[in-house]
């Protein structure tokens, strides 16, 4: 969800090399950065390596199980499969290994899907967050995700969607030419899953969003999308959280309203592989700039 409680797994690259494993060159330029899968258990049995805290082994299976249907829908909507690993971590485990202490927000870097195995302060914050909700949004609320303890845990377990989505564009590799379009993309990914794969979940995954933003239940510092722009991904955490809700219900419509093929249509306008990128040097920039890539390491080095 947050790119960038860390480094992007770009400009992160060339300094990790030796200790990378660079994965299956032929099909996906991502690579995986292996470092941070040391020490941690492995589950076997899905289409990508899932690494996880002793302590959070049960909960590494069900976000991975939930990630590899969305792997094989979003890998046939997408004509495209990355390679990447999750790794679920306990809270003492993350503050050693992730990018920021913070047990916050779930992200993607250097081919690993960060994820929480235990309730995250997120979720501990939008809990007190739908919890003083005047009355008309707590009934809504209530009636999807009940009053007890942890019930707003499956919301967050769907995100792991949302972050897969951020290891397919990273696995091309491309980049969308606004944060806010690469998140937008997260979420309509997210929605498009839930939709086709899980639609008995549909309102749990959307009501929150809806009924935090029709009832004003953040205050957030900024609404502008240039702050979000400016600011990515220094954004103080509820005010991102604002601007996530408002890119769900954006994703929503759209997925609504044109099918789940929109998404297909976004990646295509933006998705640009090594051919097609030299096709582009080539064209627009200089007919030998089209040679850059293939030629790199014939130069003398
Ligand atoms: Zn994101």
């Amino acid at each position: 969800m947050d790119r960038a409680s860390a480094p992007s797994s770009r400009s992160r690259g060339p300094d990790a090399a030796d200790a990378a494993v660079f994965a299956d060159t032929g099909t996906s330029q991502a690579f995986i950065d292996v470092t941070k899968h040391r020490g941690l258990a492995s589950l076997a049995g899905f289409p990508f390596e899932v690494r996880t805290s002793d302590s959070t082994r049960e909960q590494a299976r069900r976000l991975a199980e939930r990630c590899a249907k969305a792997y094989s829908y979003l890998g046939d909507v997408l004509a495209f499969r990355p390679r990447c690993a999750l790794v679920v971590l306990s809270r003492a485990d993350w503050s050693e290994r992730a990018s920021n202490p913070a047990y916050v927000m779930p992200y993607c870097s250097g081919g690993n899907l960060f994820l929480h195995g235990e309730p995250s302060d997120l979720t501990a914050w939008l809990e007190e967050v739908a919890g003083s909700a005047p009355v008309a949004a707590t009934r809504e609320l209530d009636q999807i995700y009940g009053t007890g303890a942890d019930r707003l845990a499956p919301f967050a377990d769907m995100l792991v969607v949302h972050e897969l989505a951020h290891a397919f564009h990273d696995g091309v590799p491309f980049v969308f030419p606004r944060s806010w379009l690469m998140e937008l993309f997260a979420d309509m990914a997210l929605y498009a899953f839930v939709t086709a794969e899980e639609p008995d979940r549909r309102l749990h995954f959307e009501t929150l969003p809806r009924v935090a933003l029709e009832h004003g239940l953040l205050k957030p510092v900024a609404r502008d999308l240039r702050y979000f722009e400016a600011f990515y991904p220094y954004i103080e955490p509820l005010t991102y959280v604002w601007y996530q809700f408002r890119f769900t219900m954006m994703a929503k419509g759209l997925v609504d309203a044109a099918g789940p093929n929109v998404l297909r249509r976004l990646w295509d306008a933006f998705a640009l592989t090594d051919e097609q990128l030299a096709g582009v040097l080539g064209d627009r920039v200089q007919p030998a700039a089209g040679q850059w890539l293939a030629s790199w390491d014939e130069v003398p080095r």
